[in-house]
């Protein structure tokens, strides 16, 4: 590995994050652990049950994760006019340059059949005349994103999946359980310990263990990620010394309803893909005159234009226009935007809806294989929460259900591998739990050091970033860290703990690089620069010394994406 930028960002507080607090330790053993039930830890969990024996944990019910609110769809090559590498070469253009091209091409590949699957364990894909609808999003150069439900394809397929979870009995199923940390014997991952609703901890041992915990937009004041979204997977990987991959890519959508509520709704892309405009004050389309696809630019584009809007006009939002679509298409085909805007007193039929961007999607993650493999043996990670290198420096629409979908299933044909050869469950684990009784922090102090976190991200270290910034954003969250006591056994703070890790990778990975690249936007380098820049960044802690570690890697040479 080449190591041409090299930068520490002080010491991270977090060993030992968890104190026993004379709490009740209870003991669980599993081949495989899965940590997360959305659609990559559903998929990996109901897979790895044919061969063994398998427990998922969720830190809140099975309806409550991102994939539940997935509106727009699964894109693949369906259509007769389409294929994988008509998929491929779009979704390389969108990530601007740092695409694995070898795990994009696994994505585009595998995707059809996994979709042909997910139909096989019920889900229902809407359809007309017996044909699958293919929906059109932003950067994709057609129709090929299938729905279920009109804009309820998350739930729908969740809802499947949990069902064959569930009604197979094959999988231990712990709902609201919290995952603490990673155990780790001899650098090896050899389970995790999770705090139940009753105050109690349980230490699951396993011979395997899938971080599928879904990403951090929570880390951002203005997100459309669920509560739950706090990059608890993305800070114990990192805990337990993963390698992390390209933490300064968070996705804004750049469509999502504009207000103060956490989260906010989301206005999916499909109605831009259906026809619906964007406009500024003066009822100008400015997506018109900035780019050849207008509304359907990639998104990391749409974001700029707005931004540059947003300057213009002394505002912080513009208008989403789906007025001249025919109203009972709209209330058919987006039944969850149509409600969830009446419930905020707006008509998408009838009125324009004011919109600004949010941040939706974490590009950053436990750098992985094409097989979900991290760097630590016996740590597998796939969904939000893994960086396969699938979505490069901007995620093309709907390729992230696919993503769970794909690598989730590659998950376990690795697991069958590796559990074939692997060592035995360990009989002994050294906990490194602290012994003391934690008073942790105040309940309003946590909840205002999250808003802080939320706030200073979003305008600090958000959709446009400079050095300046940057430097008074990892002031601000050292300051608020120093000023927390280690935390107490309540999911509120240990939530907080890992959103500052996250929010503190995010700035110095960031800082690092120097460039503008897809989401990444620098107003003091304001262009792409290929010759420094077309690399990855690697975030690591050293064991050492606890010290944050920012690297980058060697030069991505095969992605062909020109953005
Ligand atoms: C509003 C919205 C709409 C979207 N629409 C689309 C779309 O149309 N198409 C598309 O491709 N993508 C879409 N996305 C993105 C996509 O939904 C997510 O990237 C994807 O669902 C992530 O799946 P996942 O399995 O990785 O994680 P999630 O679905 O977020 O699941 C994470 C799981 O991990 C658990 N977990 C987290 N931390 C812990 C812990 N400490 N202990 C125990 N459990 C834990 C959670 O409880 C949850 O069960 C959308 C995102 C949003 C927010």
């Amino acid at each position: 590995m080449m190591r041409p930028a090299r930068s520490t960002a002080g010491a991270q507080n977090v060993a030992p994050l968890i104190s026993r607090r004379g709490a009740e330790l209870r003991y669980s053993s599993y081949d495989v652990l899965v940590v997360g039930g959305g659609i990559a830890g559903l998929t990996a969990a109901v897979g790895a049950a044919h061969r063994w024996n398998v427990g998922l944990v969720t830190k809140g019910t099975l309806d409550q994760t991102t994939t539940f609110l997935a509106q727009g769809g699964i894109a693949a090559a369906l259509s007769p006019h389409d294929s994988p590498e008509l998929h491929l070469k779009d979704t390389l253009e969108a990530g601007v340059g740092l695409c694995e091209e070898e795990a994009v091409r696994v994505l585009v590949e595998e995707g059809p059949a996994r979709i042909r699957e997910l139909e096989q364990l019920g889900t229902k894909f809407d359809r007309q005349g017996g044909k699958l609808i293919l929906g059109r999003e932003g950067a994709h150069s057609m129709a090929r994103v299938v729905h279920a439900g009109g804009d309820a394809t998350g739930s729908v397929v969740a809802s499947a999946l949990a069902q064959v979870l569930t009604s197979g009995g094959r999988v231990e199923l712990h709902e609201n359980e919290f995952v603490l940390d990673l155990l780790m014997d001899s650098g090896r991952c050899v389970g995790a310990v999770s705090l139940g609703e009753e105050g109690e901890l349980t230490v699951s041992l396993a011979r395997a263990v899938v971080l599928a915990c879904g990403g951090a937009g929570q880390v951002f004041a203005h997100t459309t990620n669920p509560l739950v979204a706090t990059g608890d997977g993305h800070a114990m990987a990192y805990r337990a010394g993963a390698v992390m991959r390209d933490m300064e890519f968070m996705q804004f959508h750049p469509t999502a309803f504009y207000g103060t509520e956490n989260p906010t709704l989301l206005l999916t892309e499909a109605l831009r893909g259906e026809g619906a405009f964007l406009r500024d004050d003066a009822g100008e389309r400015f997506m018109m005159r900035s780019h050849p696809r207008a509304e359907l630019a990639p998104r990391d584009v749409v974001v700029r234009h707005m931004r540059r809007v947003f300057d213009r006009d002394k505002t912080d939002h513009v208008w989403l226009d789906a007025r001249h679509l025919e109203s009972r298409f709209l209330r058919e085909r987006f039944p969850t935007v149509h409600v969830g805007l009446q419930k905020r007193g707006f008509d998408l039929c009838t009125q324009l809806i004011p919109v600004a961007p949010a941040s939706h999607y974490f590009i950053g993650g436990a750098l992985t294989d094409t097989w979900g493999r991290t760097t630590i043996p016996g740590l597998f990670a796939c969904g939000e929460t893994a960086s396969a290198g699938i979505h490069g420096a901007n995620r093309l629409a709907s390729n992230s259900l696919l993503e769970g979908l794909v690598f989730g299933e590659r998950t376990v044909r690795e697991l069958d591998r590796y559990l074939a050869v692997a060592d035995p469950a360990v009989r002994k684990v050294r906990l490194d739990l602290a012994d003391e009784r934690r008073e942790g922090n105040d309940a309003a102090a946590v909840a205002e050091s999250r808003r802080t976190v939320g706030q200073v991200m979003m305008h600090m270290c958000g959709i446009v970033r400079t050095r300046e910034d940057m430097e008074k954003t990892r002031t601000t969250l050292e300051a608020l860290q120093a000023s927390l006591a280690a935390p107490g056994l309540s999911v509120a703070e240990l939530e907080l703990f890992n959103l500052l890790t996250v929010a503190r990778h995010i700035v110095a990975t960031a800082s690092v690089r120097e460039e503008s690249r897809g989401v990444h936007l620098r107003s003091d380098f304001p262009e792409r620069d290929d010759a420094r820049w077309r690399r990855h960044s690697l975030a690591q802690r050293d064991a050492a010394t606890g010290e944050l570690v920012v690297e980058s890697s060697t030069v991505v040479e095969s992605s062909a994406g020109e953005g």
